[in-house]
């Protein structure tokens, strides 16, 4: 174990990728915040126990909306006054939606920006000064091949996810030497209920079956033919936080099974 007092935020961290890094964080001894916007308390309630499982670790959970101004201080403040500090924020709170430019609409643009885009600035500035006072911080943005090249339909998230990377090298630059790192991480399709929202839509759009509509999805971008496991996305993440990780800044690492190779 690296050291057991790491102090992690994962917005988003109820579902999905972030649940999953949420997980293996704990699995390695760190303290973590979860998040979402899942606030039944007893399903809440299960989580933290199921993510503490028994060890002698911190476990929060807040349900700031991070695609406001205040819901990401409130997520950083949450943390500090929960776990107390913050040594790791992931910023993998995210959501999608699927139009032509033409169609998809003033109010749907800024829903994805504020929460994929203008989260990712707000959370850092907010978590930077207690990293500083530590010498020592760890910043992992989970962006997207869409962060790298991007699809039909998809225009708000792909910009988002161009303007993660942008955000992350400036970042890295601001925080070089500091012992602090700012990093992105790009995965190709993971299966999520993000993903399985998508893949549900093309299964009645071309009537065919769900397990059609996956292979379809894999097919058309992703090489491999395989998702990425949540796990691998969380192995990556977790070995950025480690000491031997401490000159990877600025970058983006992609999981993708081929998908940008092409
Ligand atoms: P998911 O839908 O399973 O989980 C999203 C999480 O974000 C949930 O916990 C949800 O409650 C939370 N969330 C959404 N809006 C929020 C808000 N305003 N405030 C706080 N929490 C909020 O999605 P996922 O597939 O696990 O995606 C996680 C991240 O990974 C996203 O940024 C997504 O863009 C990125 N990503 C996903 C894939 C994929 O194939 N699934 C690929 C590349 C990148």
């Amino acid at each position: 174990m690296d050291n057991p007092s790491k102090k992690c935020v994962i917005s988003g961290s109820t579902s999905g990728i972030g649940l999953g890094v949420a997980k293996y964080c704990a699995s390695l001894g760190y303290d973590v915040m979860l998040n979402g916007r899942e606030t039944e308390p007893s399903k809440i309630k299960e989580l933290i126990a199921a993510i503490k499982n028994n060890q002698n670790i911190k476990v929060g959970y807040t349900e700031a909306d991070i695609s406001t101004p205040e819901g990401c201080e409130k997520l950083i403040k949450d943390t500090v006054s929960t776990l107390g500090g913050i040594d790791v924020l992931i910023n993998n709170a995210g959501i999608q939606y699927v139009a032509s430019v033409e169609e998809f609409g003033v109010e749907n643009w800024q829903r994805v920006i504020n929460t994929n885009l203008s989260s990712t600035f707000y959370t850092i500035s907010k978590a930077l000064p207690y990293m500083r006072k530590n010498n020592w911080g760890r910043i992992i943005n989970i962006a997207s091949v869409h962060g790298l090249v991007a699809s039909n339909q998809k225009v708000a998230y792909v910009a988002a996810k161009h303007g993660i990377i942008g955000i992350t090298k400036t970042v890295a630059l601001e925080t070089a030497g500091s012992g602090i790192t700012c990093n992105a991480v790009c995965p190709g399709w993971v299966l999520t209920p993000l993903v399985q929202k998508q893949i549900e839509a093309i299964a009645k759009q071309d009537n065919i079956s769900i397990e059609q509509a996956k292979q379809k999805l894999l097919f058309e971008k992703q090489p491999s033919r395989e998702f990425v496991a949540i796990e691998d996305v969380a192995a990556m993440v977790a070995h950025l936080i480690t000491p031997q990780a401490a000159q990877i800044t600025g970058s983006s690492i992609v999981l993708d099974g081929g998908w940008t190779a092409r």
